[in-house]
């Protein structure tokens, strides 16, 4: 089945599109045309603004009740429910997540990512009585929603609910990569009939991305993807004083500790560093390993990654599929040869094709002697590949873990749950997990330094697209 959309969904109808180029998608595994969908320029970024600018000060939406706002949203979360095999199918054939990883974390977890957002915002307290003030959490305005590729549905839904349920309206421009999934989306906004210019799904590039960056009708921009994009949004919100949320890259370490179980770390990690064919911001890509026990670990990581199966995406039993797209494929490959380059070993996989698939395929990697100052545990690679690193002691470990750009996830593997919780507190990230990494959407995700600023999930979801707005000399009620 081929999935094609002619027109967006904008100001509350579906209008034909700027520009008649289109965003053709296909497989990264056979190259199969999964579908198409209209390519949105600045233009249809304008009127999209411009919609959503008049629904913000005109409209009804800001100004109806949180209950009335979660009523409107309903039919969306309902209608998602019924078609979550459709959508991990789809990202699937779209980007190659392997259909494991996409039921789980690319439809059931936004679907409950989304029940569990309108659940926080009927228990938030969205205005305070202090004295004779009272401090209320105002919708912050018409947000630019921003998103790539890897987790194309979480990443949209972690901002639209929650702006949309603070009384936000929204643009949402997702990755290029990943038209589809969200004009399924579109689908669900339009069938659940919002009042006109409350959300608007426009995929595009980075043309429509930059005019929504720099729009001067955009009060905020929630962003997802690299740190160095994040940084030019950074600089030009911050040039108009536009607030900005970016969640953006990662290099987490998972520290082994002496006394963990190799059996079961290994297998943690299998899913932590692995997930998504290791396309995810939080992947666990630098395993600390202490000396004493490195060659049992590394043995212990080899015979894992041999054993993934790698392959075709939709295949059940695949636990590795090909890379998104052919560049993206050449980006993650050139960091084997860099890592050779560097002088580390590769243990399993490195440079080459995997037999007998023409997709953009990644041998899975594990390489050892890696020094924590090589480029290849130092720059996110964004695939299947690990860097075990050696260290000497809990605090050589604790500095290996922060000496880093990035600080957004990380795990430790004990026994001892009270050590690993104290290994927690020293790790400067975002996140952090005890032996495991899963994160769940009740506790707030983001991340420390190059990893981004503000947090989504959780009530301070909602609290990222609100103002403070204080009013004093309040009558008592
Ligand atoms: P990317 O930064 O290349 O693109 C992300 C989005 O930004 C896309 O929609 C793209 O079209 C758009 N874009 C690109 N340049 C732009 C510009 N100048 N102005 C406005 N928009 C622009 O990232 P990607 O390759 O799509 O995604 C991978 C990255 O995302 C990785 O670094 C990964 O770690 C990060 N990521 C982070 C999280 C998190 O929650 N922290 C989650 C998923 C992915």
């Amino acid at each position: 089945m081929v999935h094609t959309w002619d027109r967006l969904h904008l100001g509350g109808e579906w209008v034909t599109p700027a520009s008649s180029e289109r965003l053709e998608v296909r497989s990264p595994h056979d190259d199969h045309v999964v579908g198409s969908a209209p390519l949105g320029i600045a233009a249809d970024v304008d009127r999209a603004v411009a919609a959503a600018k008049t629904a913000f000060d005109d409209g009804p939406w800001p100004r109806m009740s949180v209950a009335d706002r979660c009523a409107a949203l309903a039919p969306i979360v309902a209608a998602y429910g019924e078609r979550l095999t459709e959508i991990s199918t789809l990202i699937t054939a779209e980007m190659g997540s392997p259909y494991w990883f996409s039921n789980l974390g690319q439809a059931n977890g936004p679907h409950f990512l989304m029940q569990q957002t309108v659940q926080f915002a009927t228990e938030l307290e969205w205005e305070q009585r202090r004295g004779s003030s009272i401090v209320r959490r105002a919708p912050a305005g018409v947000v630019g929603i921003i998103t790539p590729w890897n987790v194309p549905q979480v990443t949209i839904l972690a901002k639209l609910f929650p702006a949309l349920l603070a009384g936000c309206t929204a643009i949402v421009k997702p990755a290029p990569e990943t038209p589809l999934d969200a004009m399924v989306l579109a689908d669900l906004i339009a069938d659940a009939d919002l009042p006109p210019g409350v959300a608007a799904v426009i995929p595009g590039g980075t043309d429509a991305g930059q005019r929504l960056v720099t729009h001067p009708d955009v009060d905020k921009v929630a962003f997802t993807g690299s740190s160095a994009v994040g940084k030019w949004i950074a600089e030009q919100c911050g040039s108009r004083l536009a607030r900005c949320s970016l969640e953006l890259g990662g290099k987490s370490a998972a520290i082994v500790c002496e006394d963990a179980s190799v059996a079961r770390t290994v297998e943690g990690l299998k899913f932590a560093s692995f997930l998504n064919n290791g396309e995810a911001c939080v992947a666990q890509t630098r395993v600390l390993a202490p000396r004493a026990r490195y060659d049992e670990i590394v043995d212990a990581f080899v015979a894992m990654t041999q054993g993934l199966v790698v392959g075709d995406p939709e295949d059940p039993d695949t636990y590795i599929g090909p890379m998104v797209s052919a560049r993206h494929r050449e980006r993650v490959h050139s960091y084997l040869e860099v890592g050779l380059s560097e002088g580390a070993t590769v243990a399993v996989g490195g440079p080459g094709a995997v037999e007998g698939l023409s997709g953009h395929y990644i041998r899975p990697t594990v390489f050892t002697n890696v020094r924590n100052d090589m480029r290849i545990a130092q720059e996110e690679i964004f695939g299947p590949v690990i860097a075990v690193i050696p260290y000497d002691g809990p605090a050589d470990a604790v500095r290996l873990a922060n000496d880093s750009a990035y600080g957004l996830g990380g795990s430790v593997w004990t026994k001892d749950k009270a050590a690993g919780l104290e290994i927690a507190r020293q790790v400067r990230t975002g996140t952090f997990g005890i032996n495991s990494y899963a994160p769940g959407f009740e506790a707030p995700f983001g991340g420390f330094k190059s990893s981004g600023i503000g947090r989504e999930y959780g009530p301070e979801a909602l609290e990222e697209f609100t103002e403070l707005q204080s009013i004093y000399g309040v009558p008592e009620a």
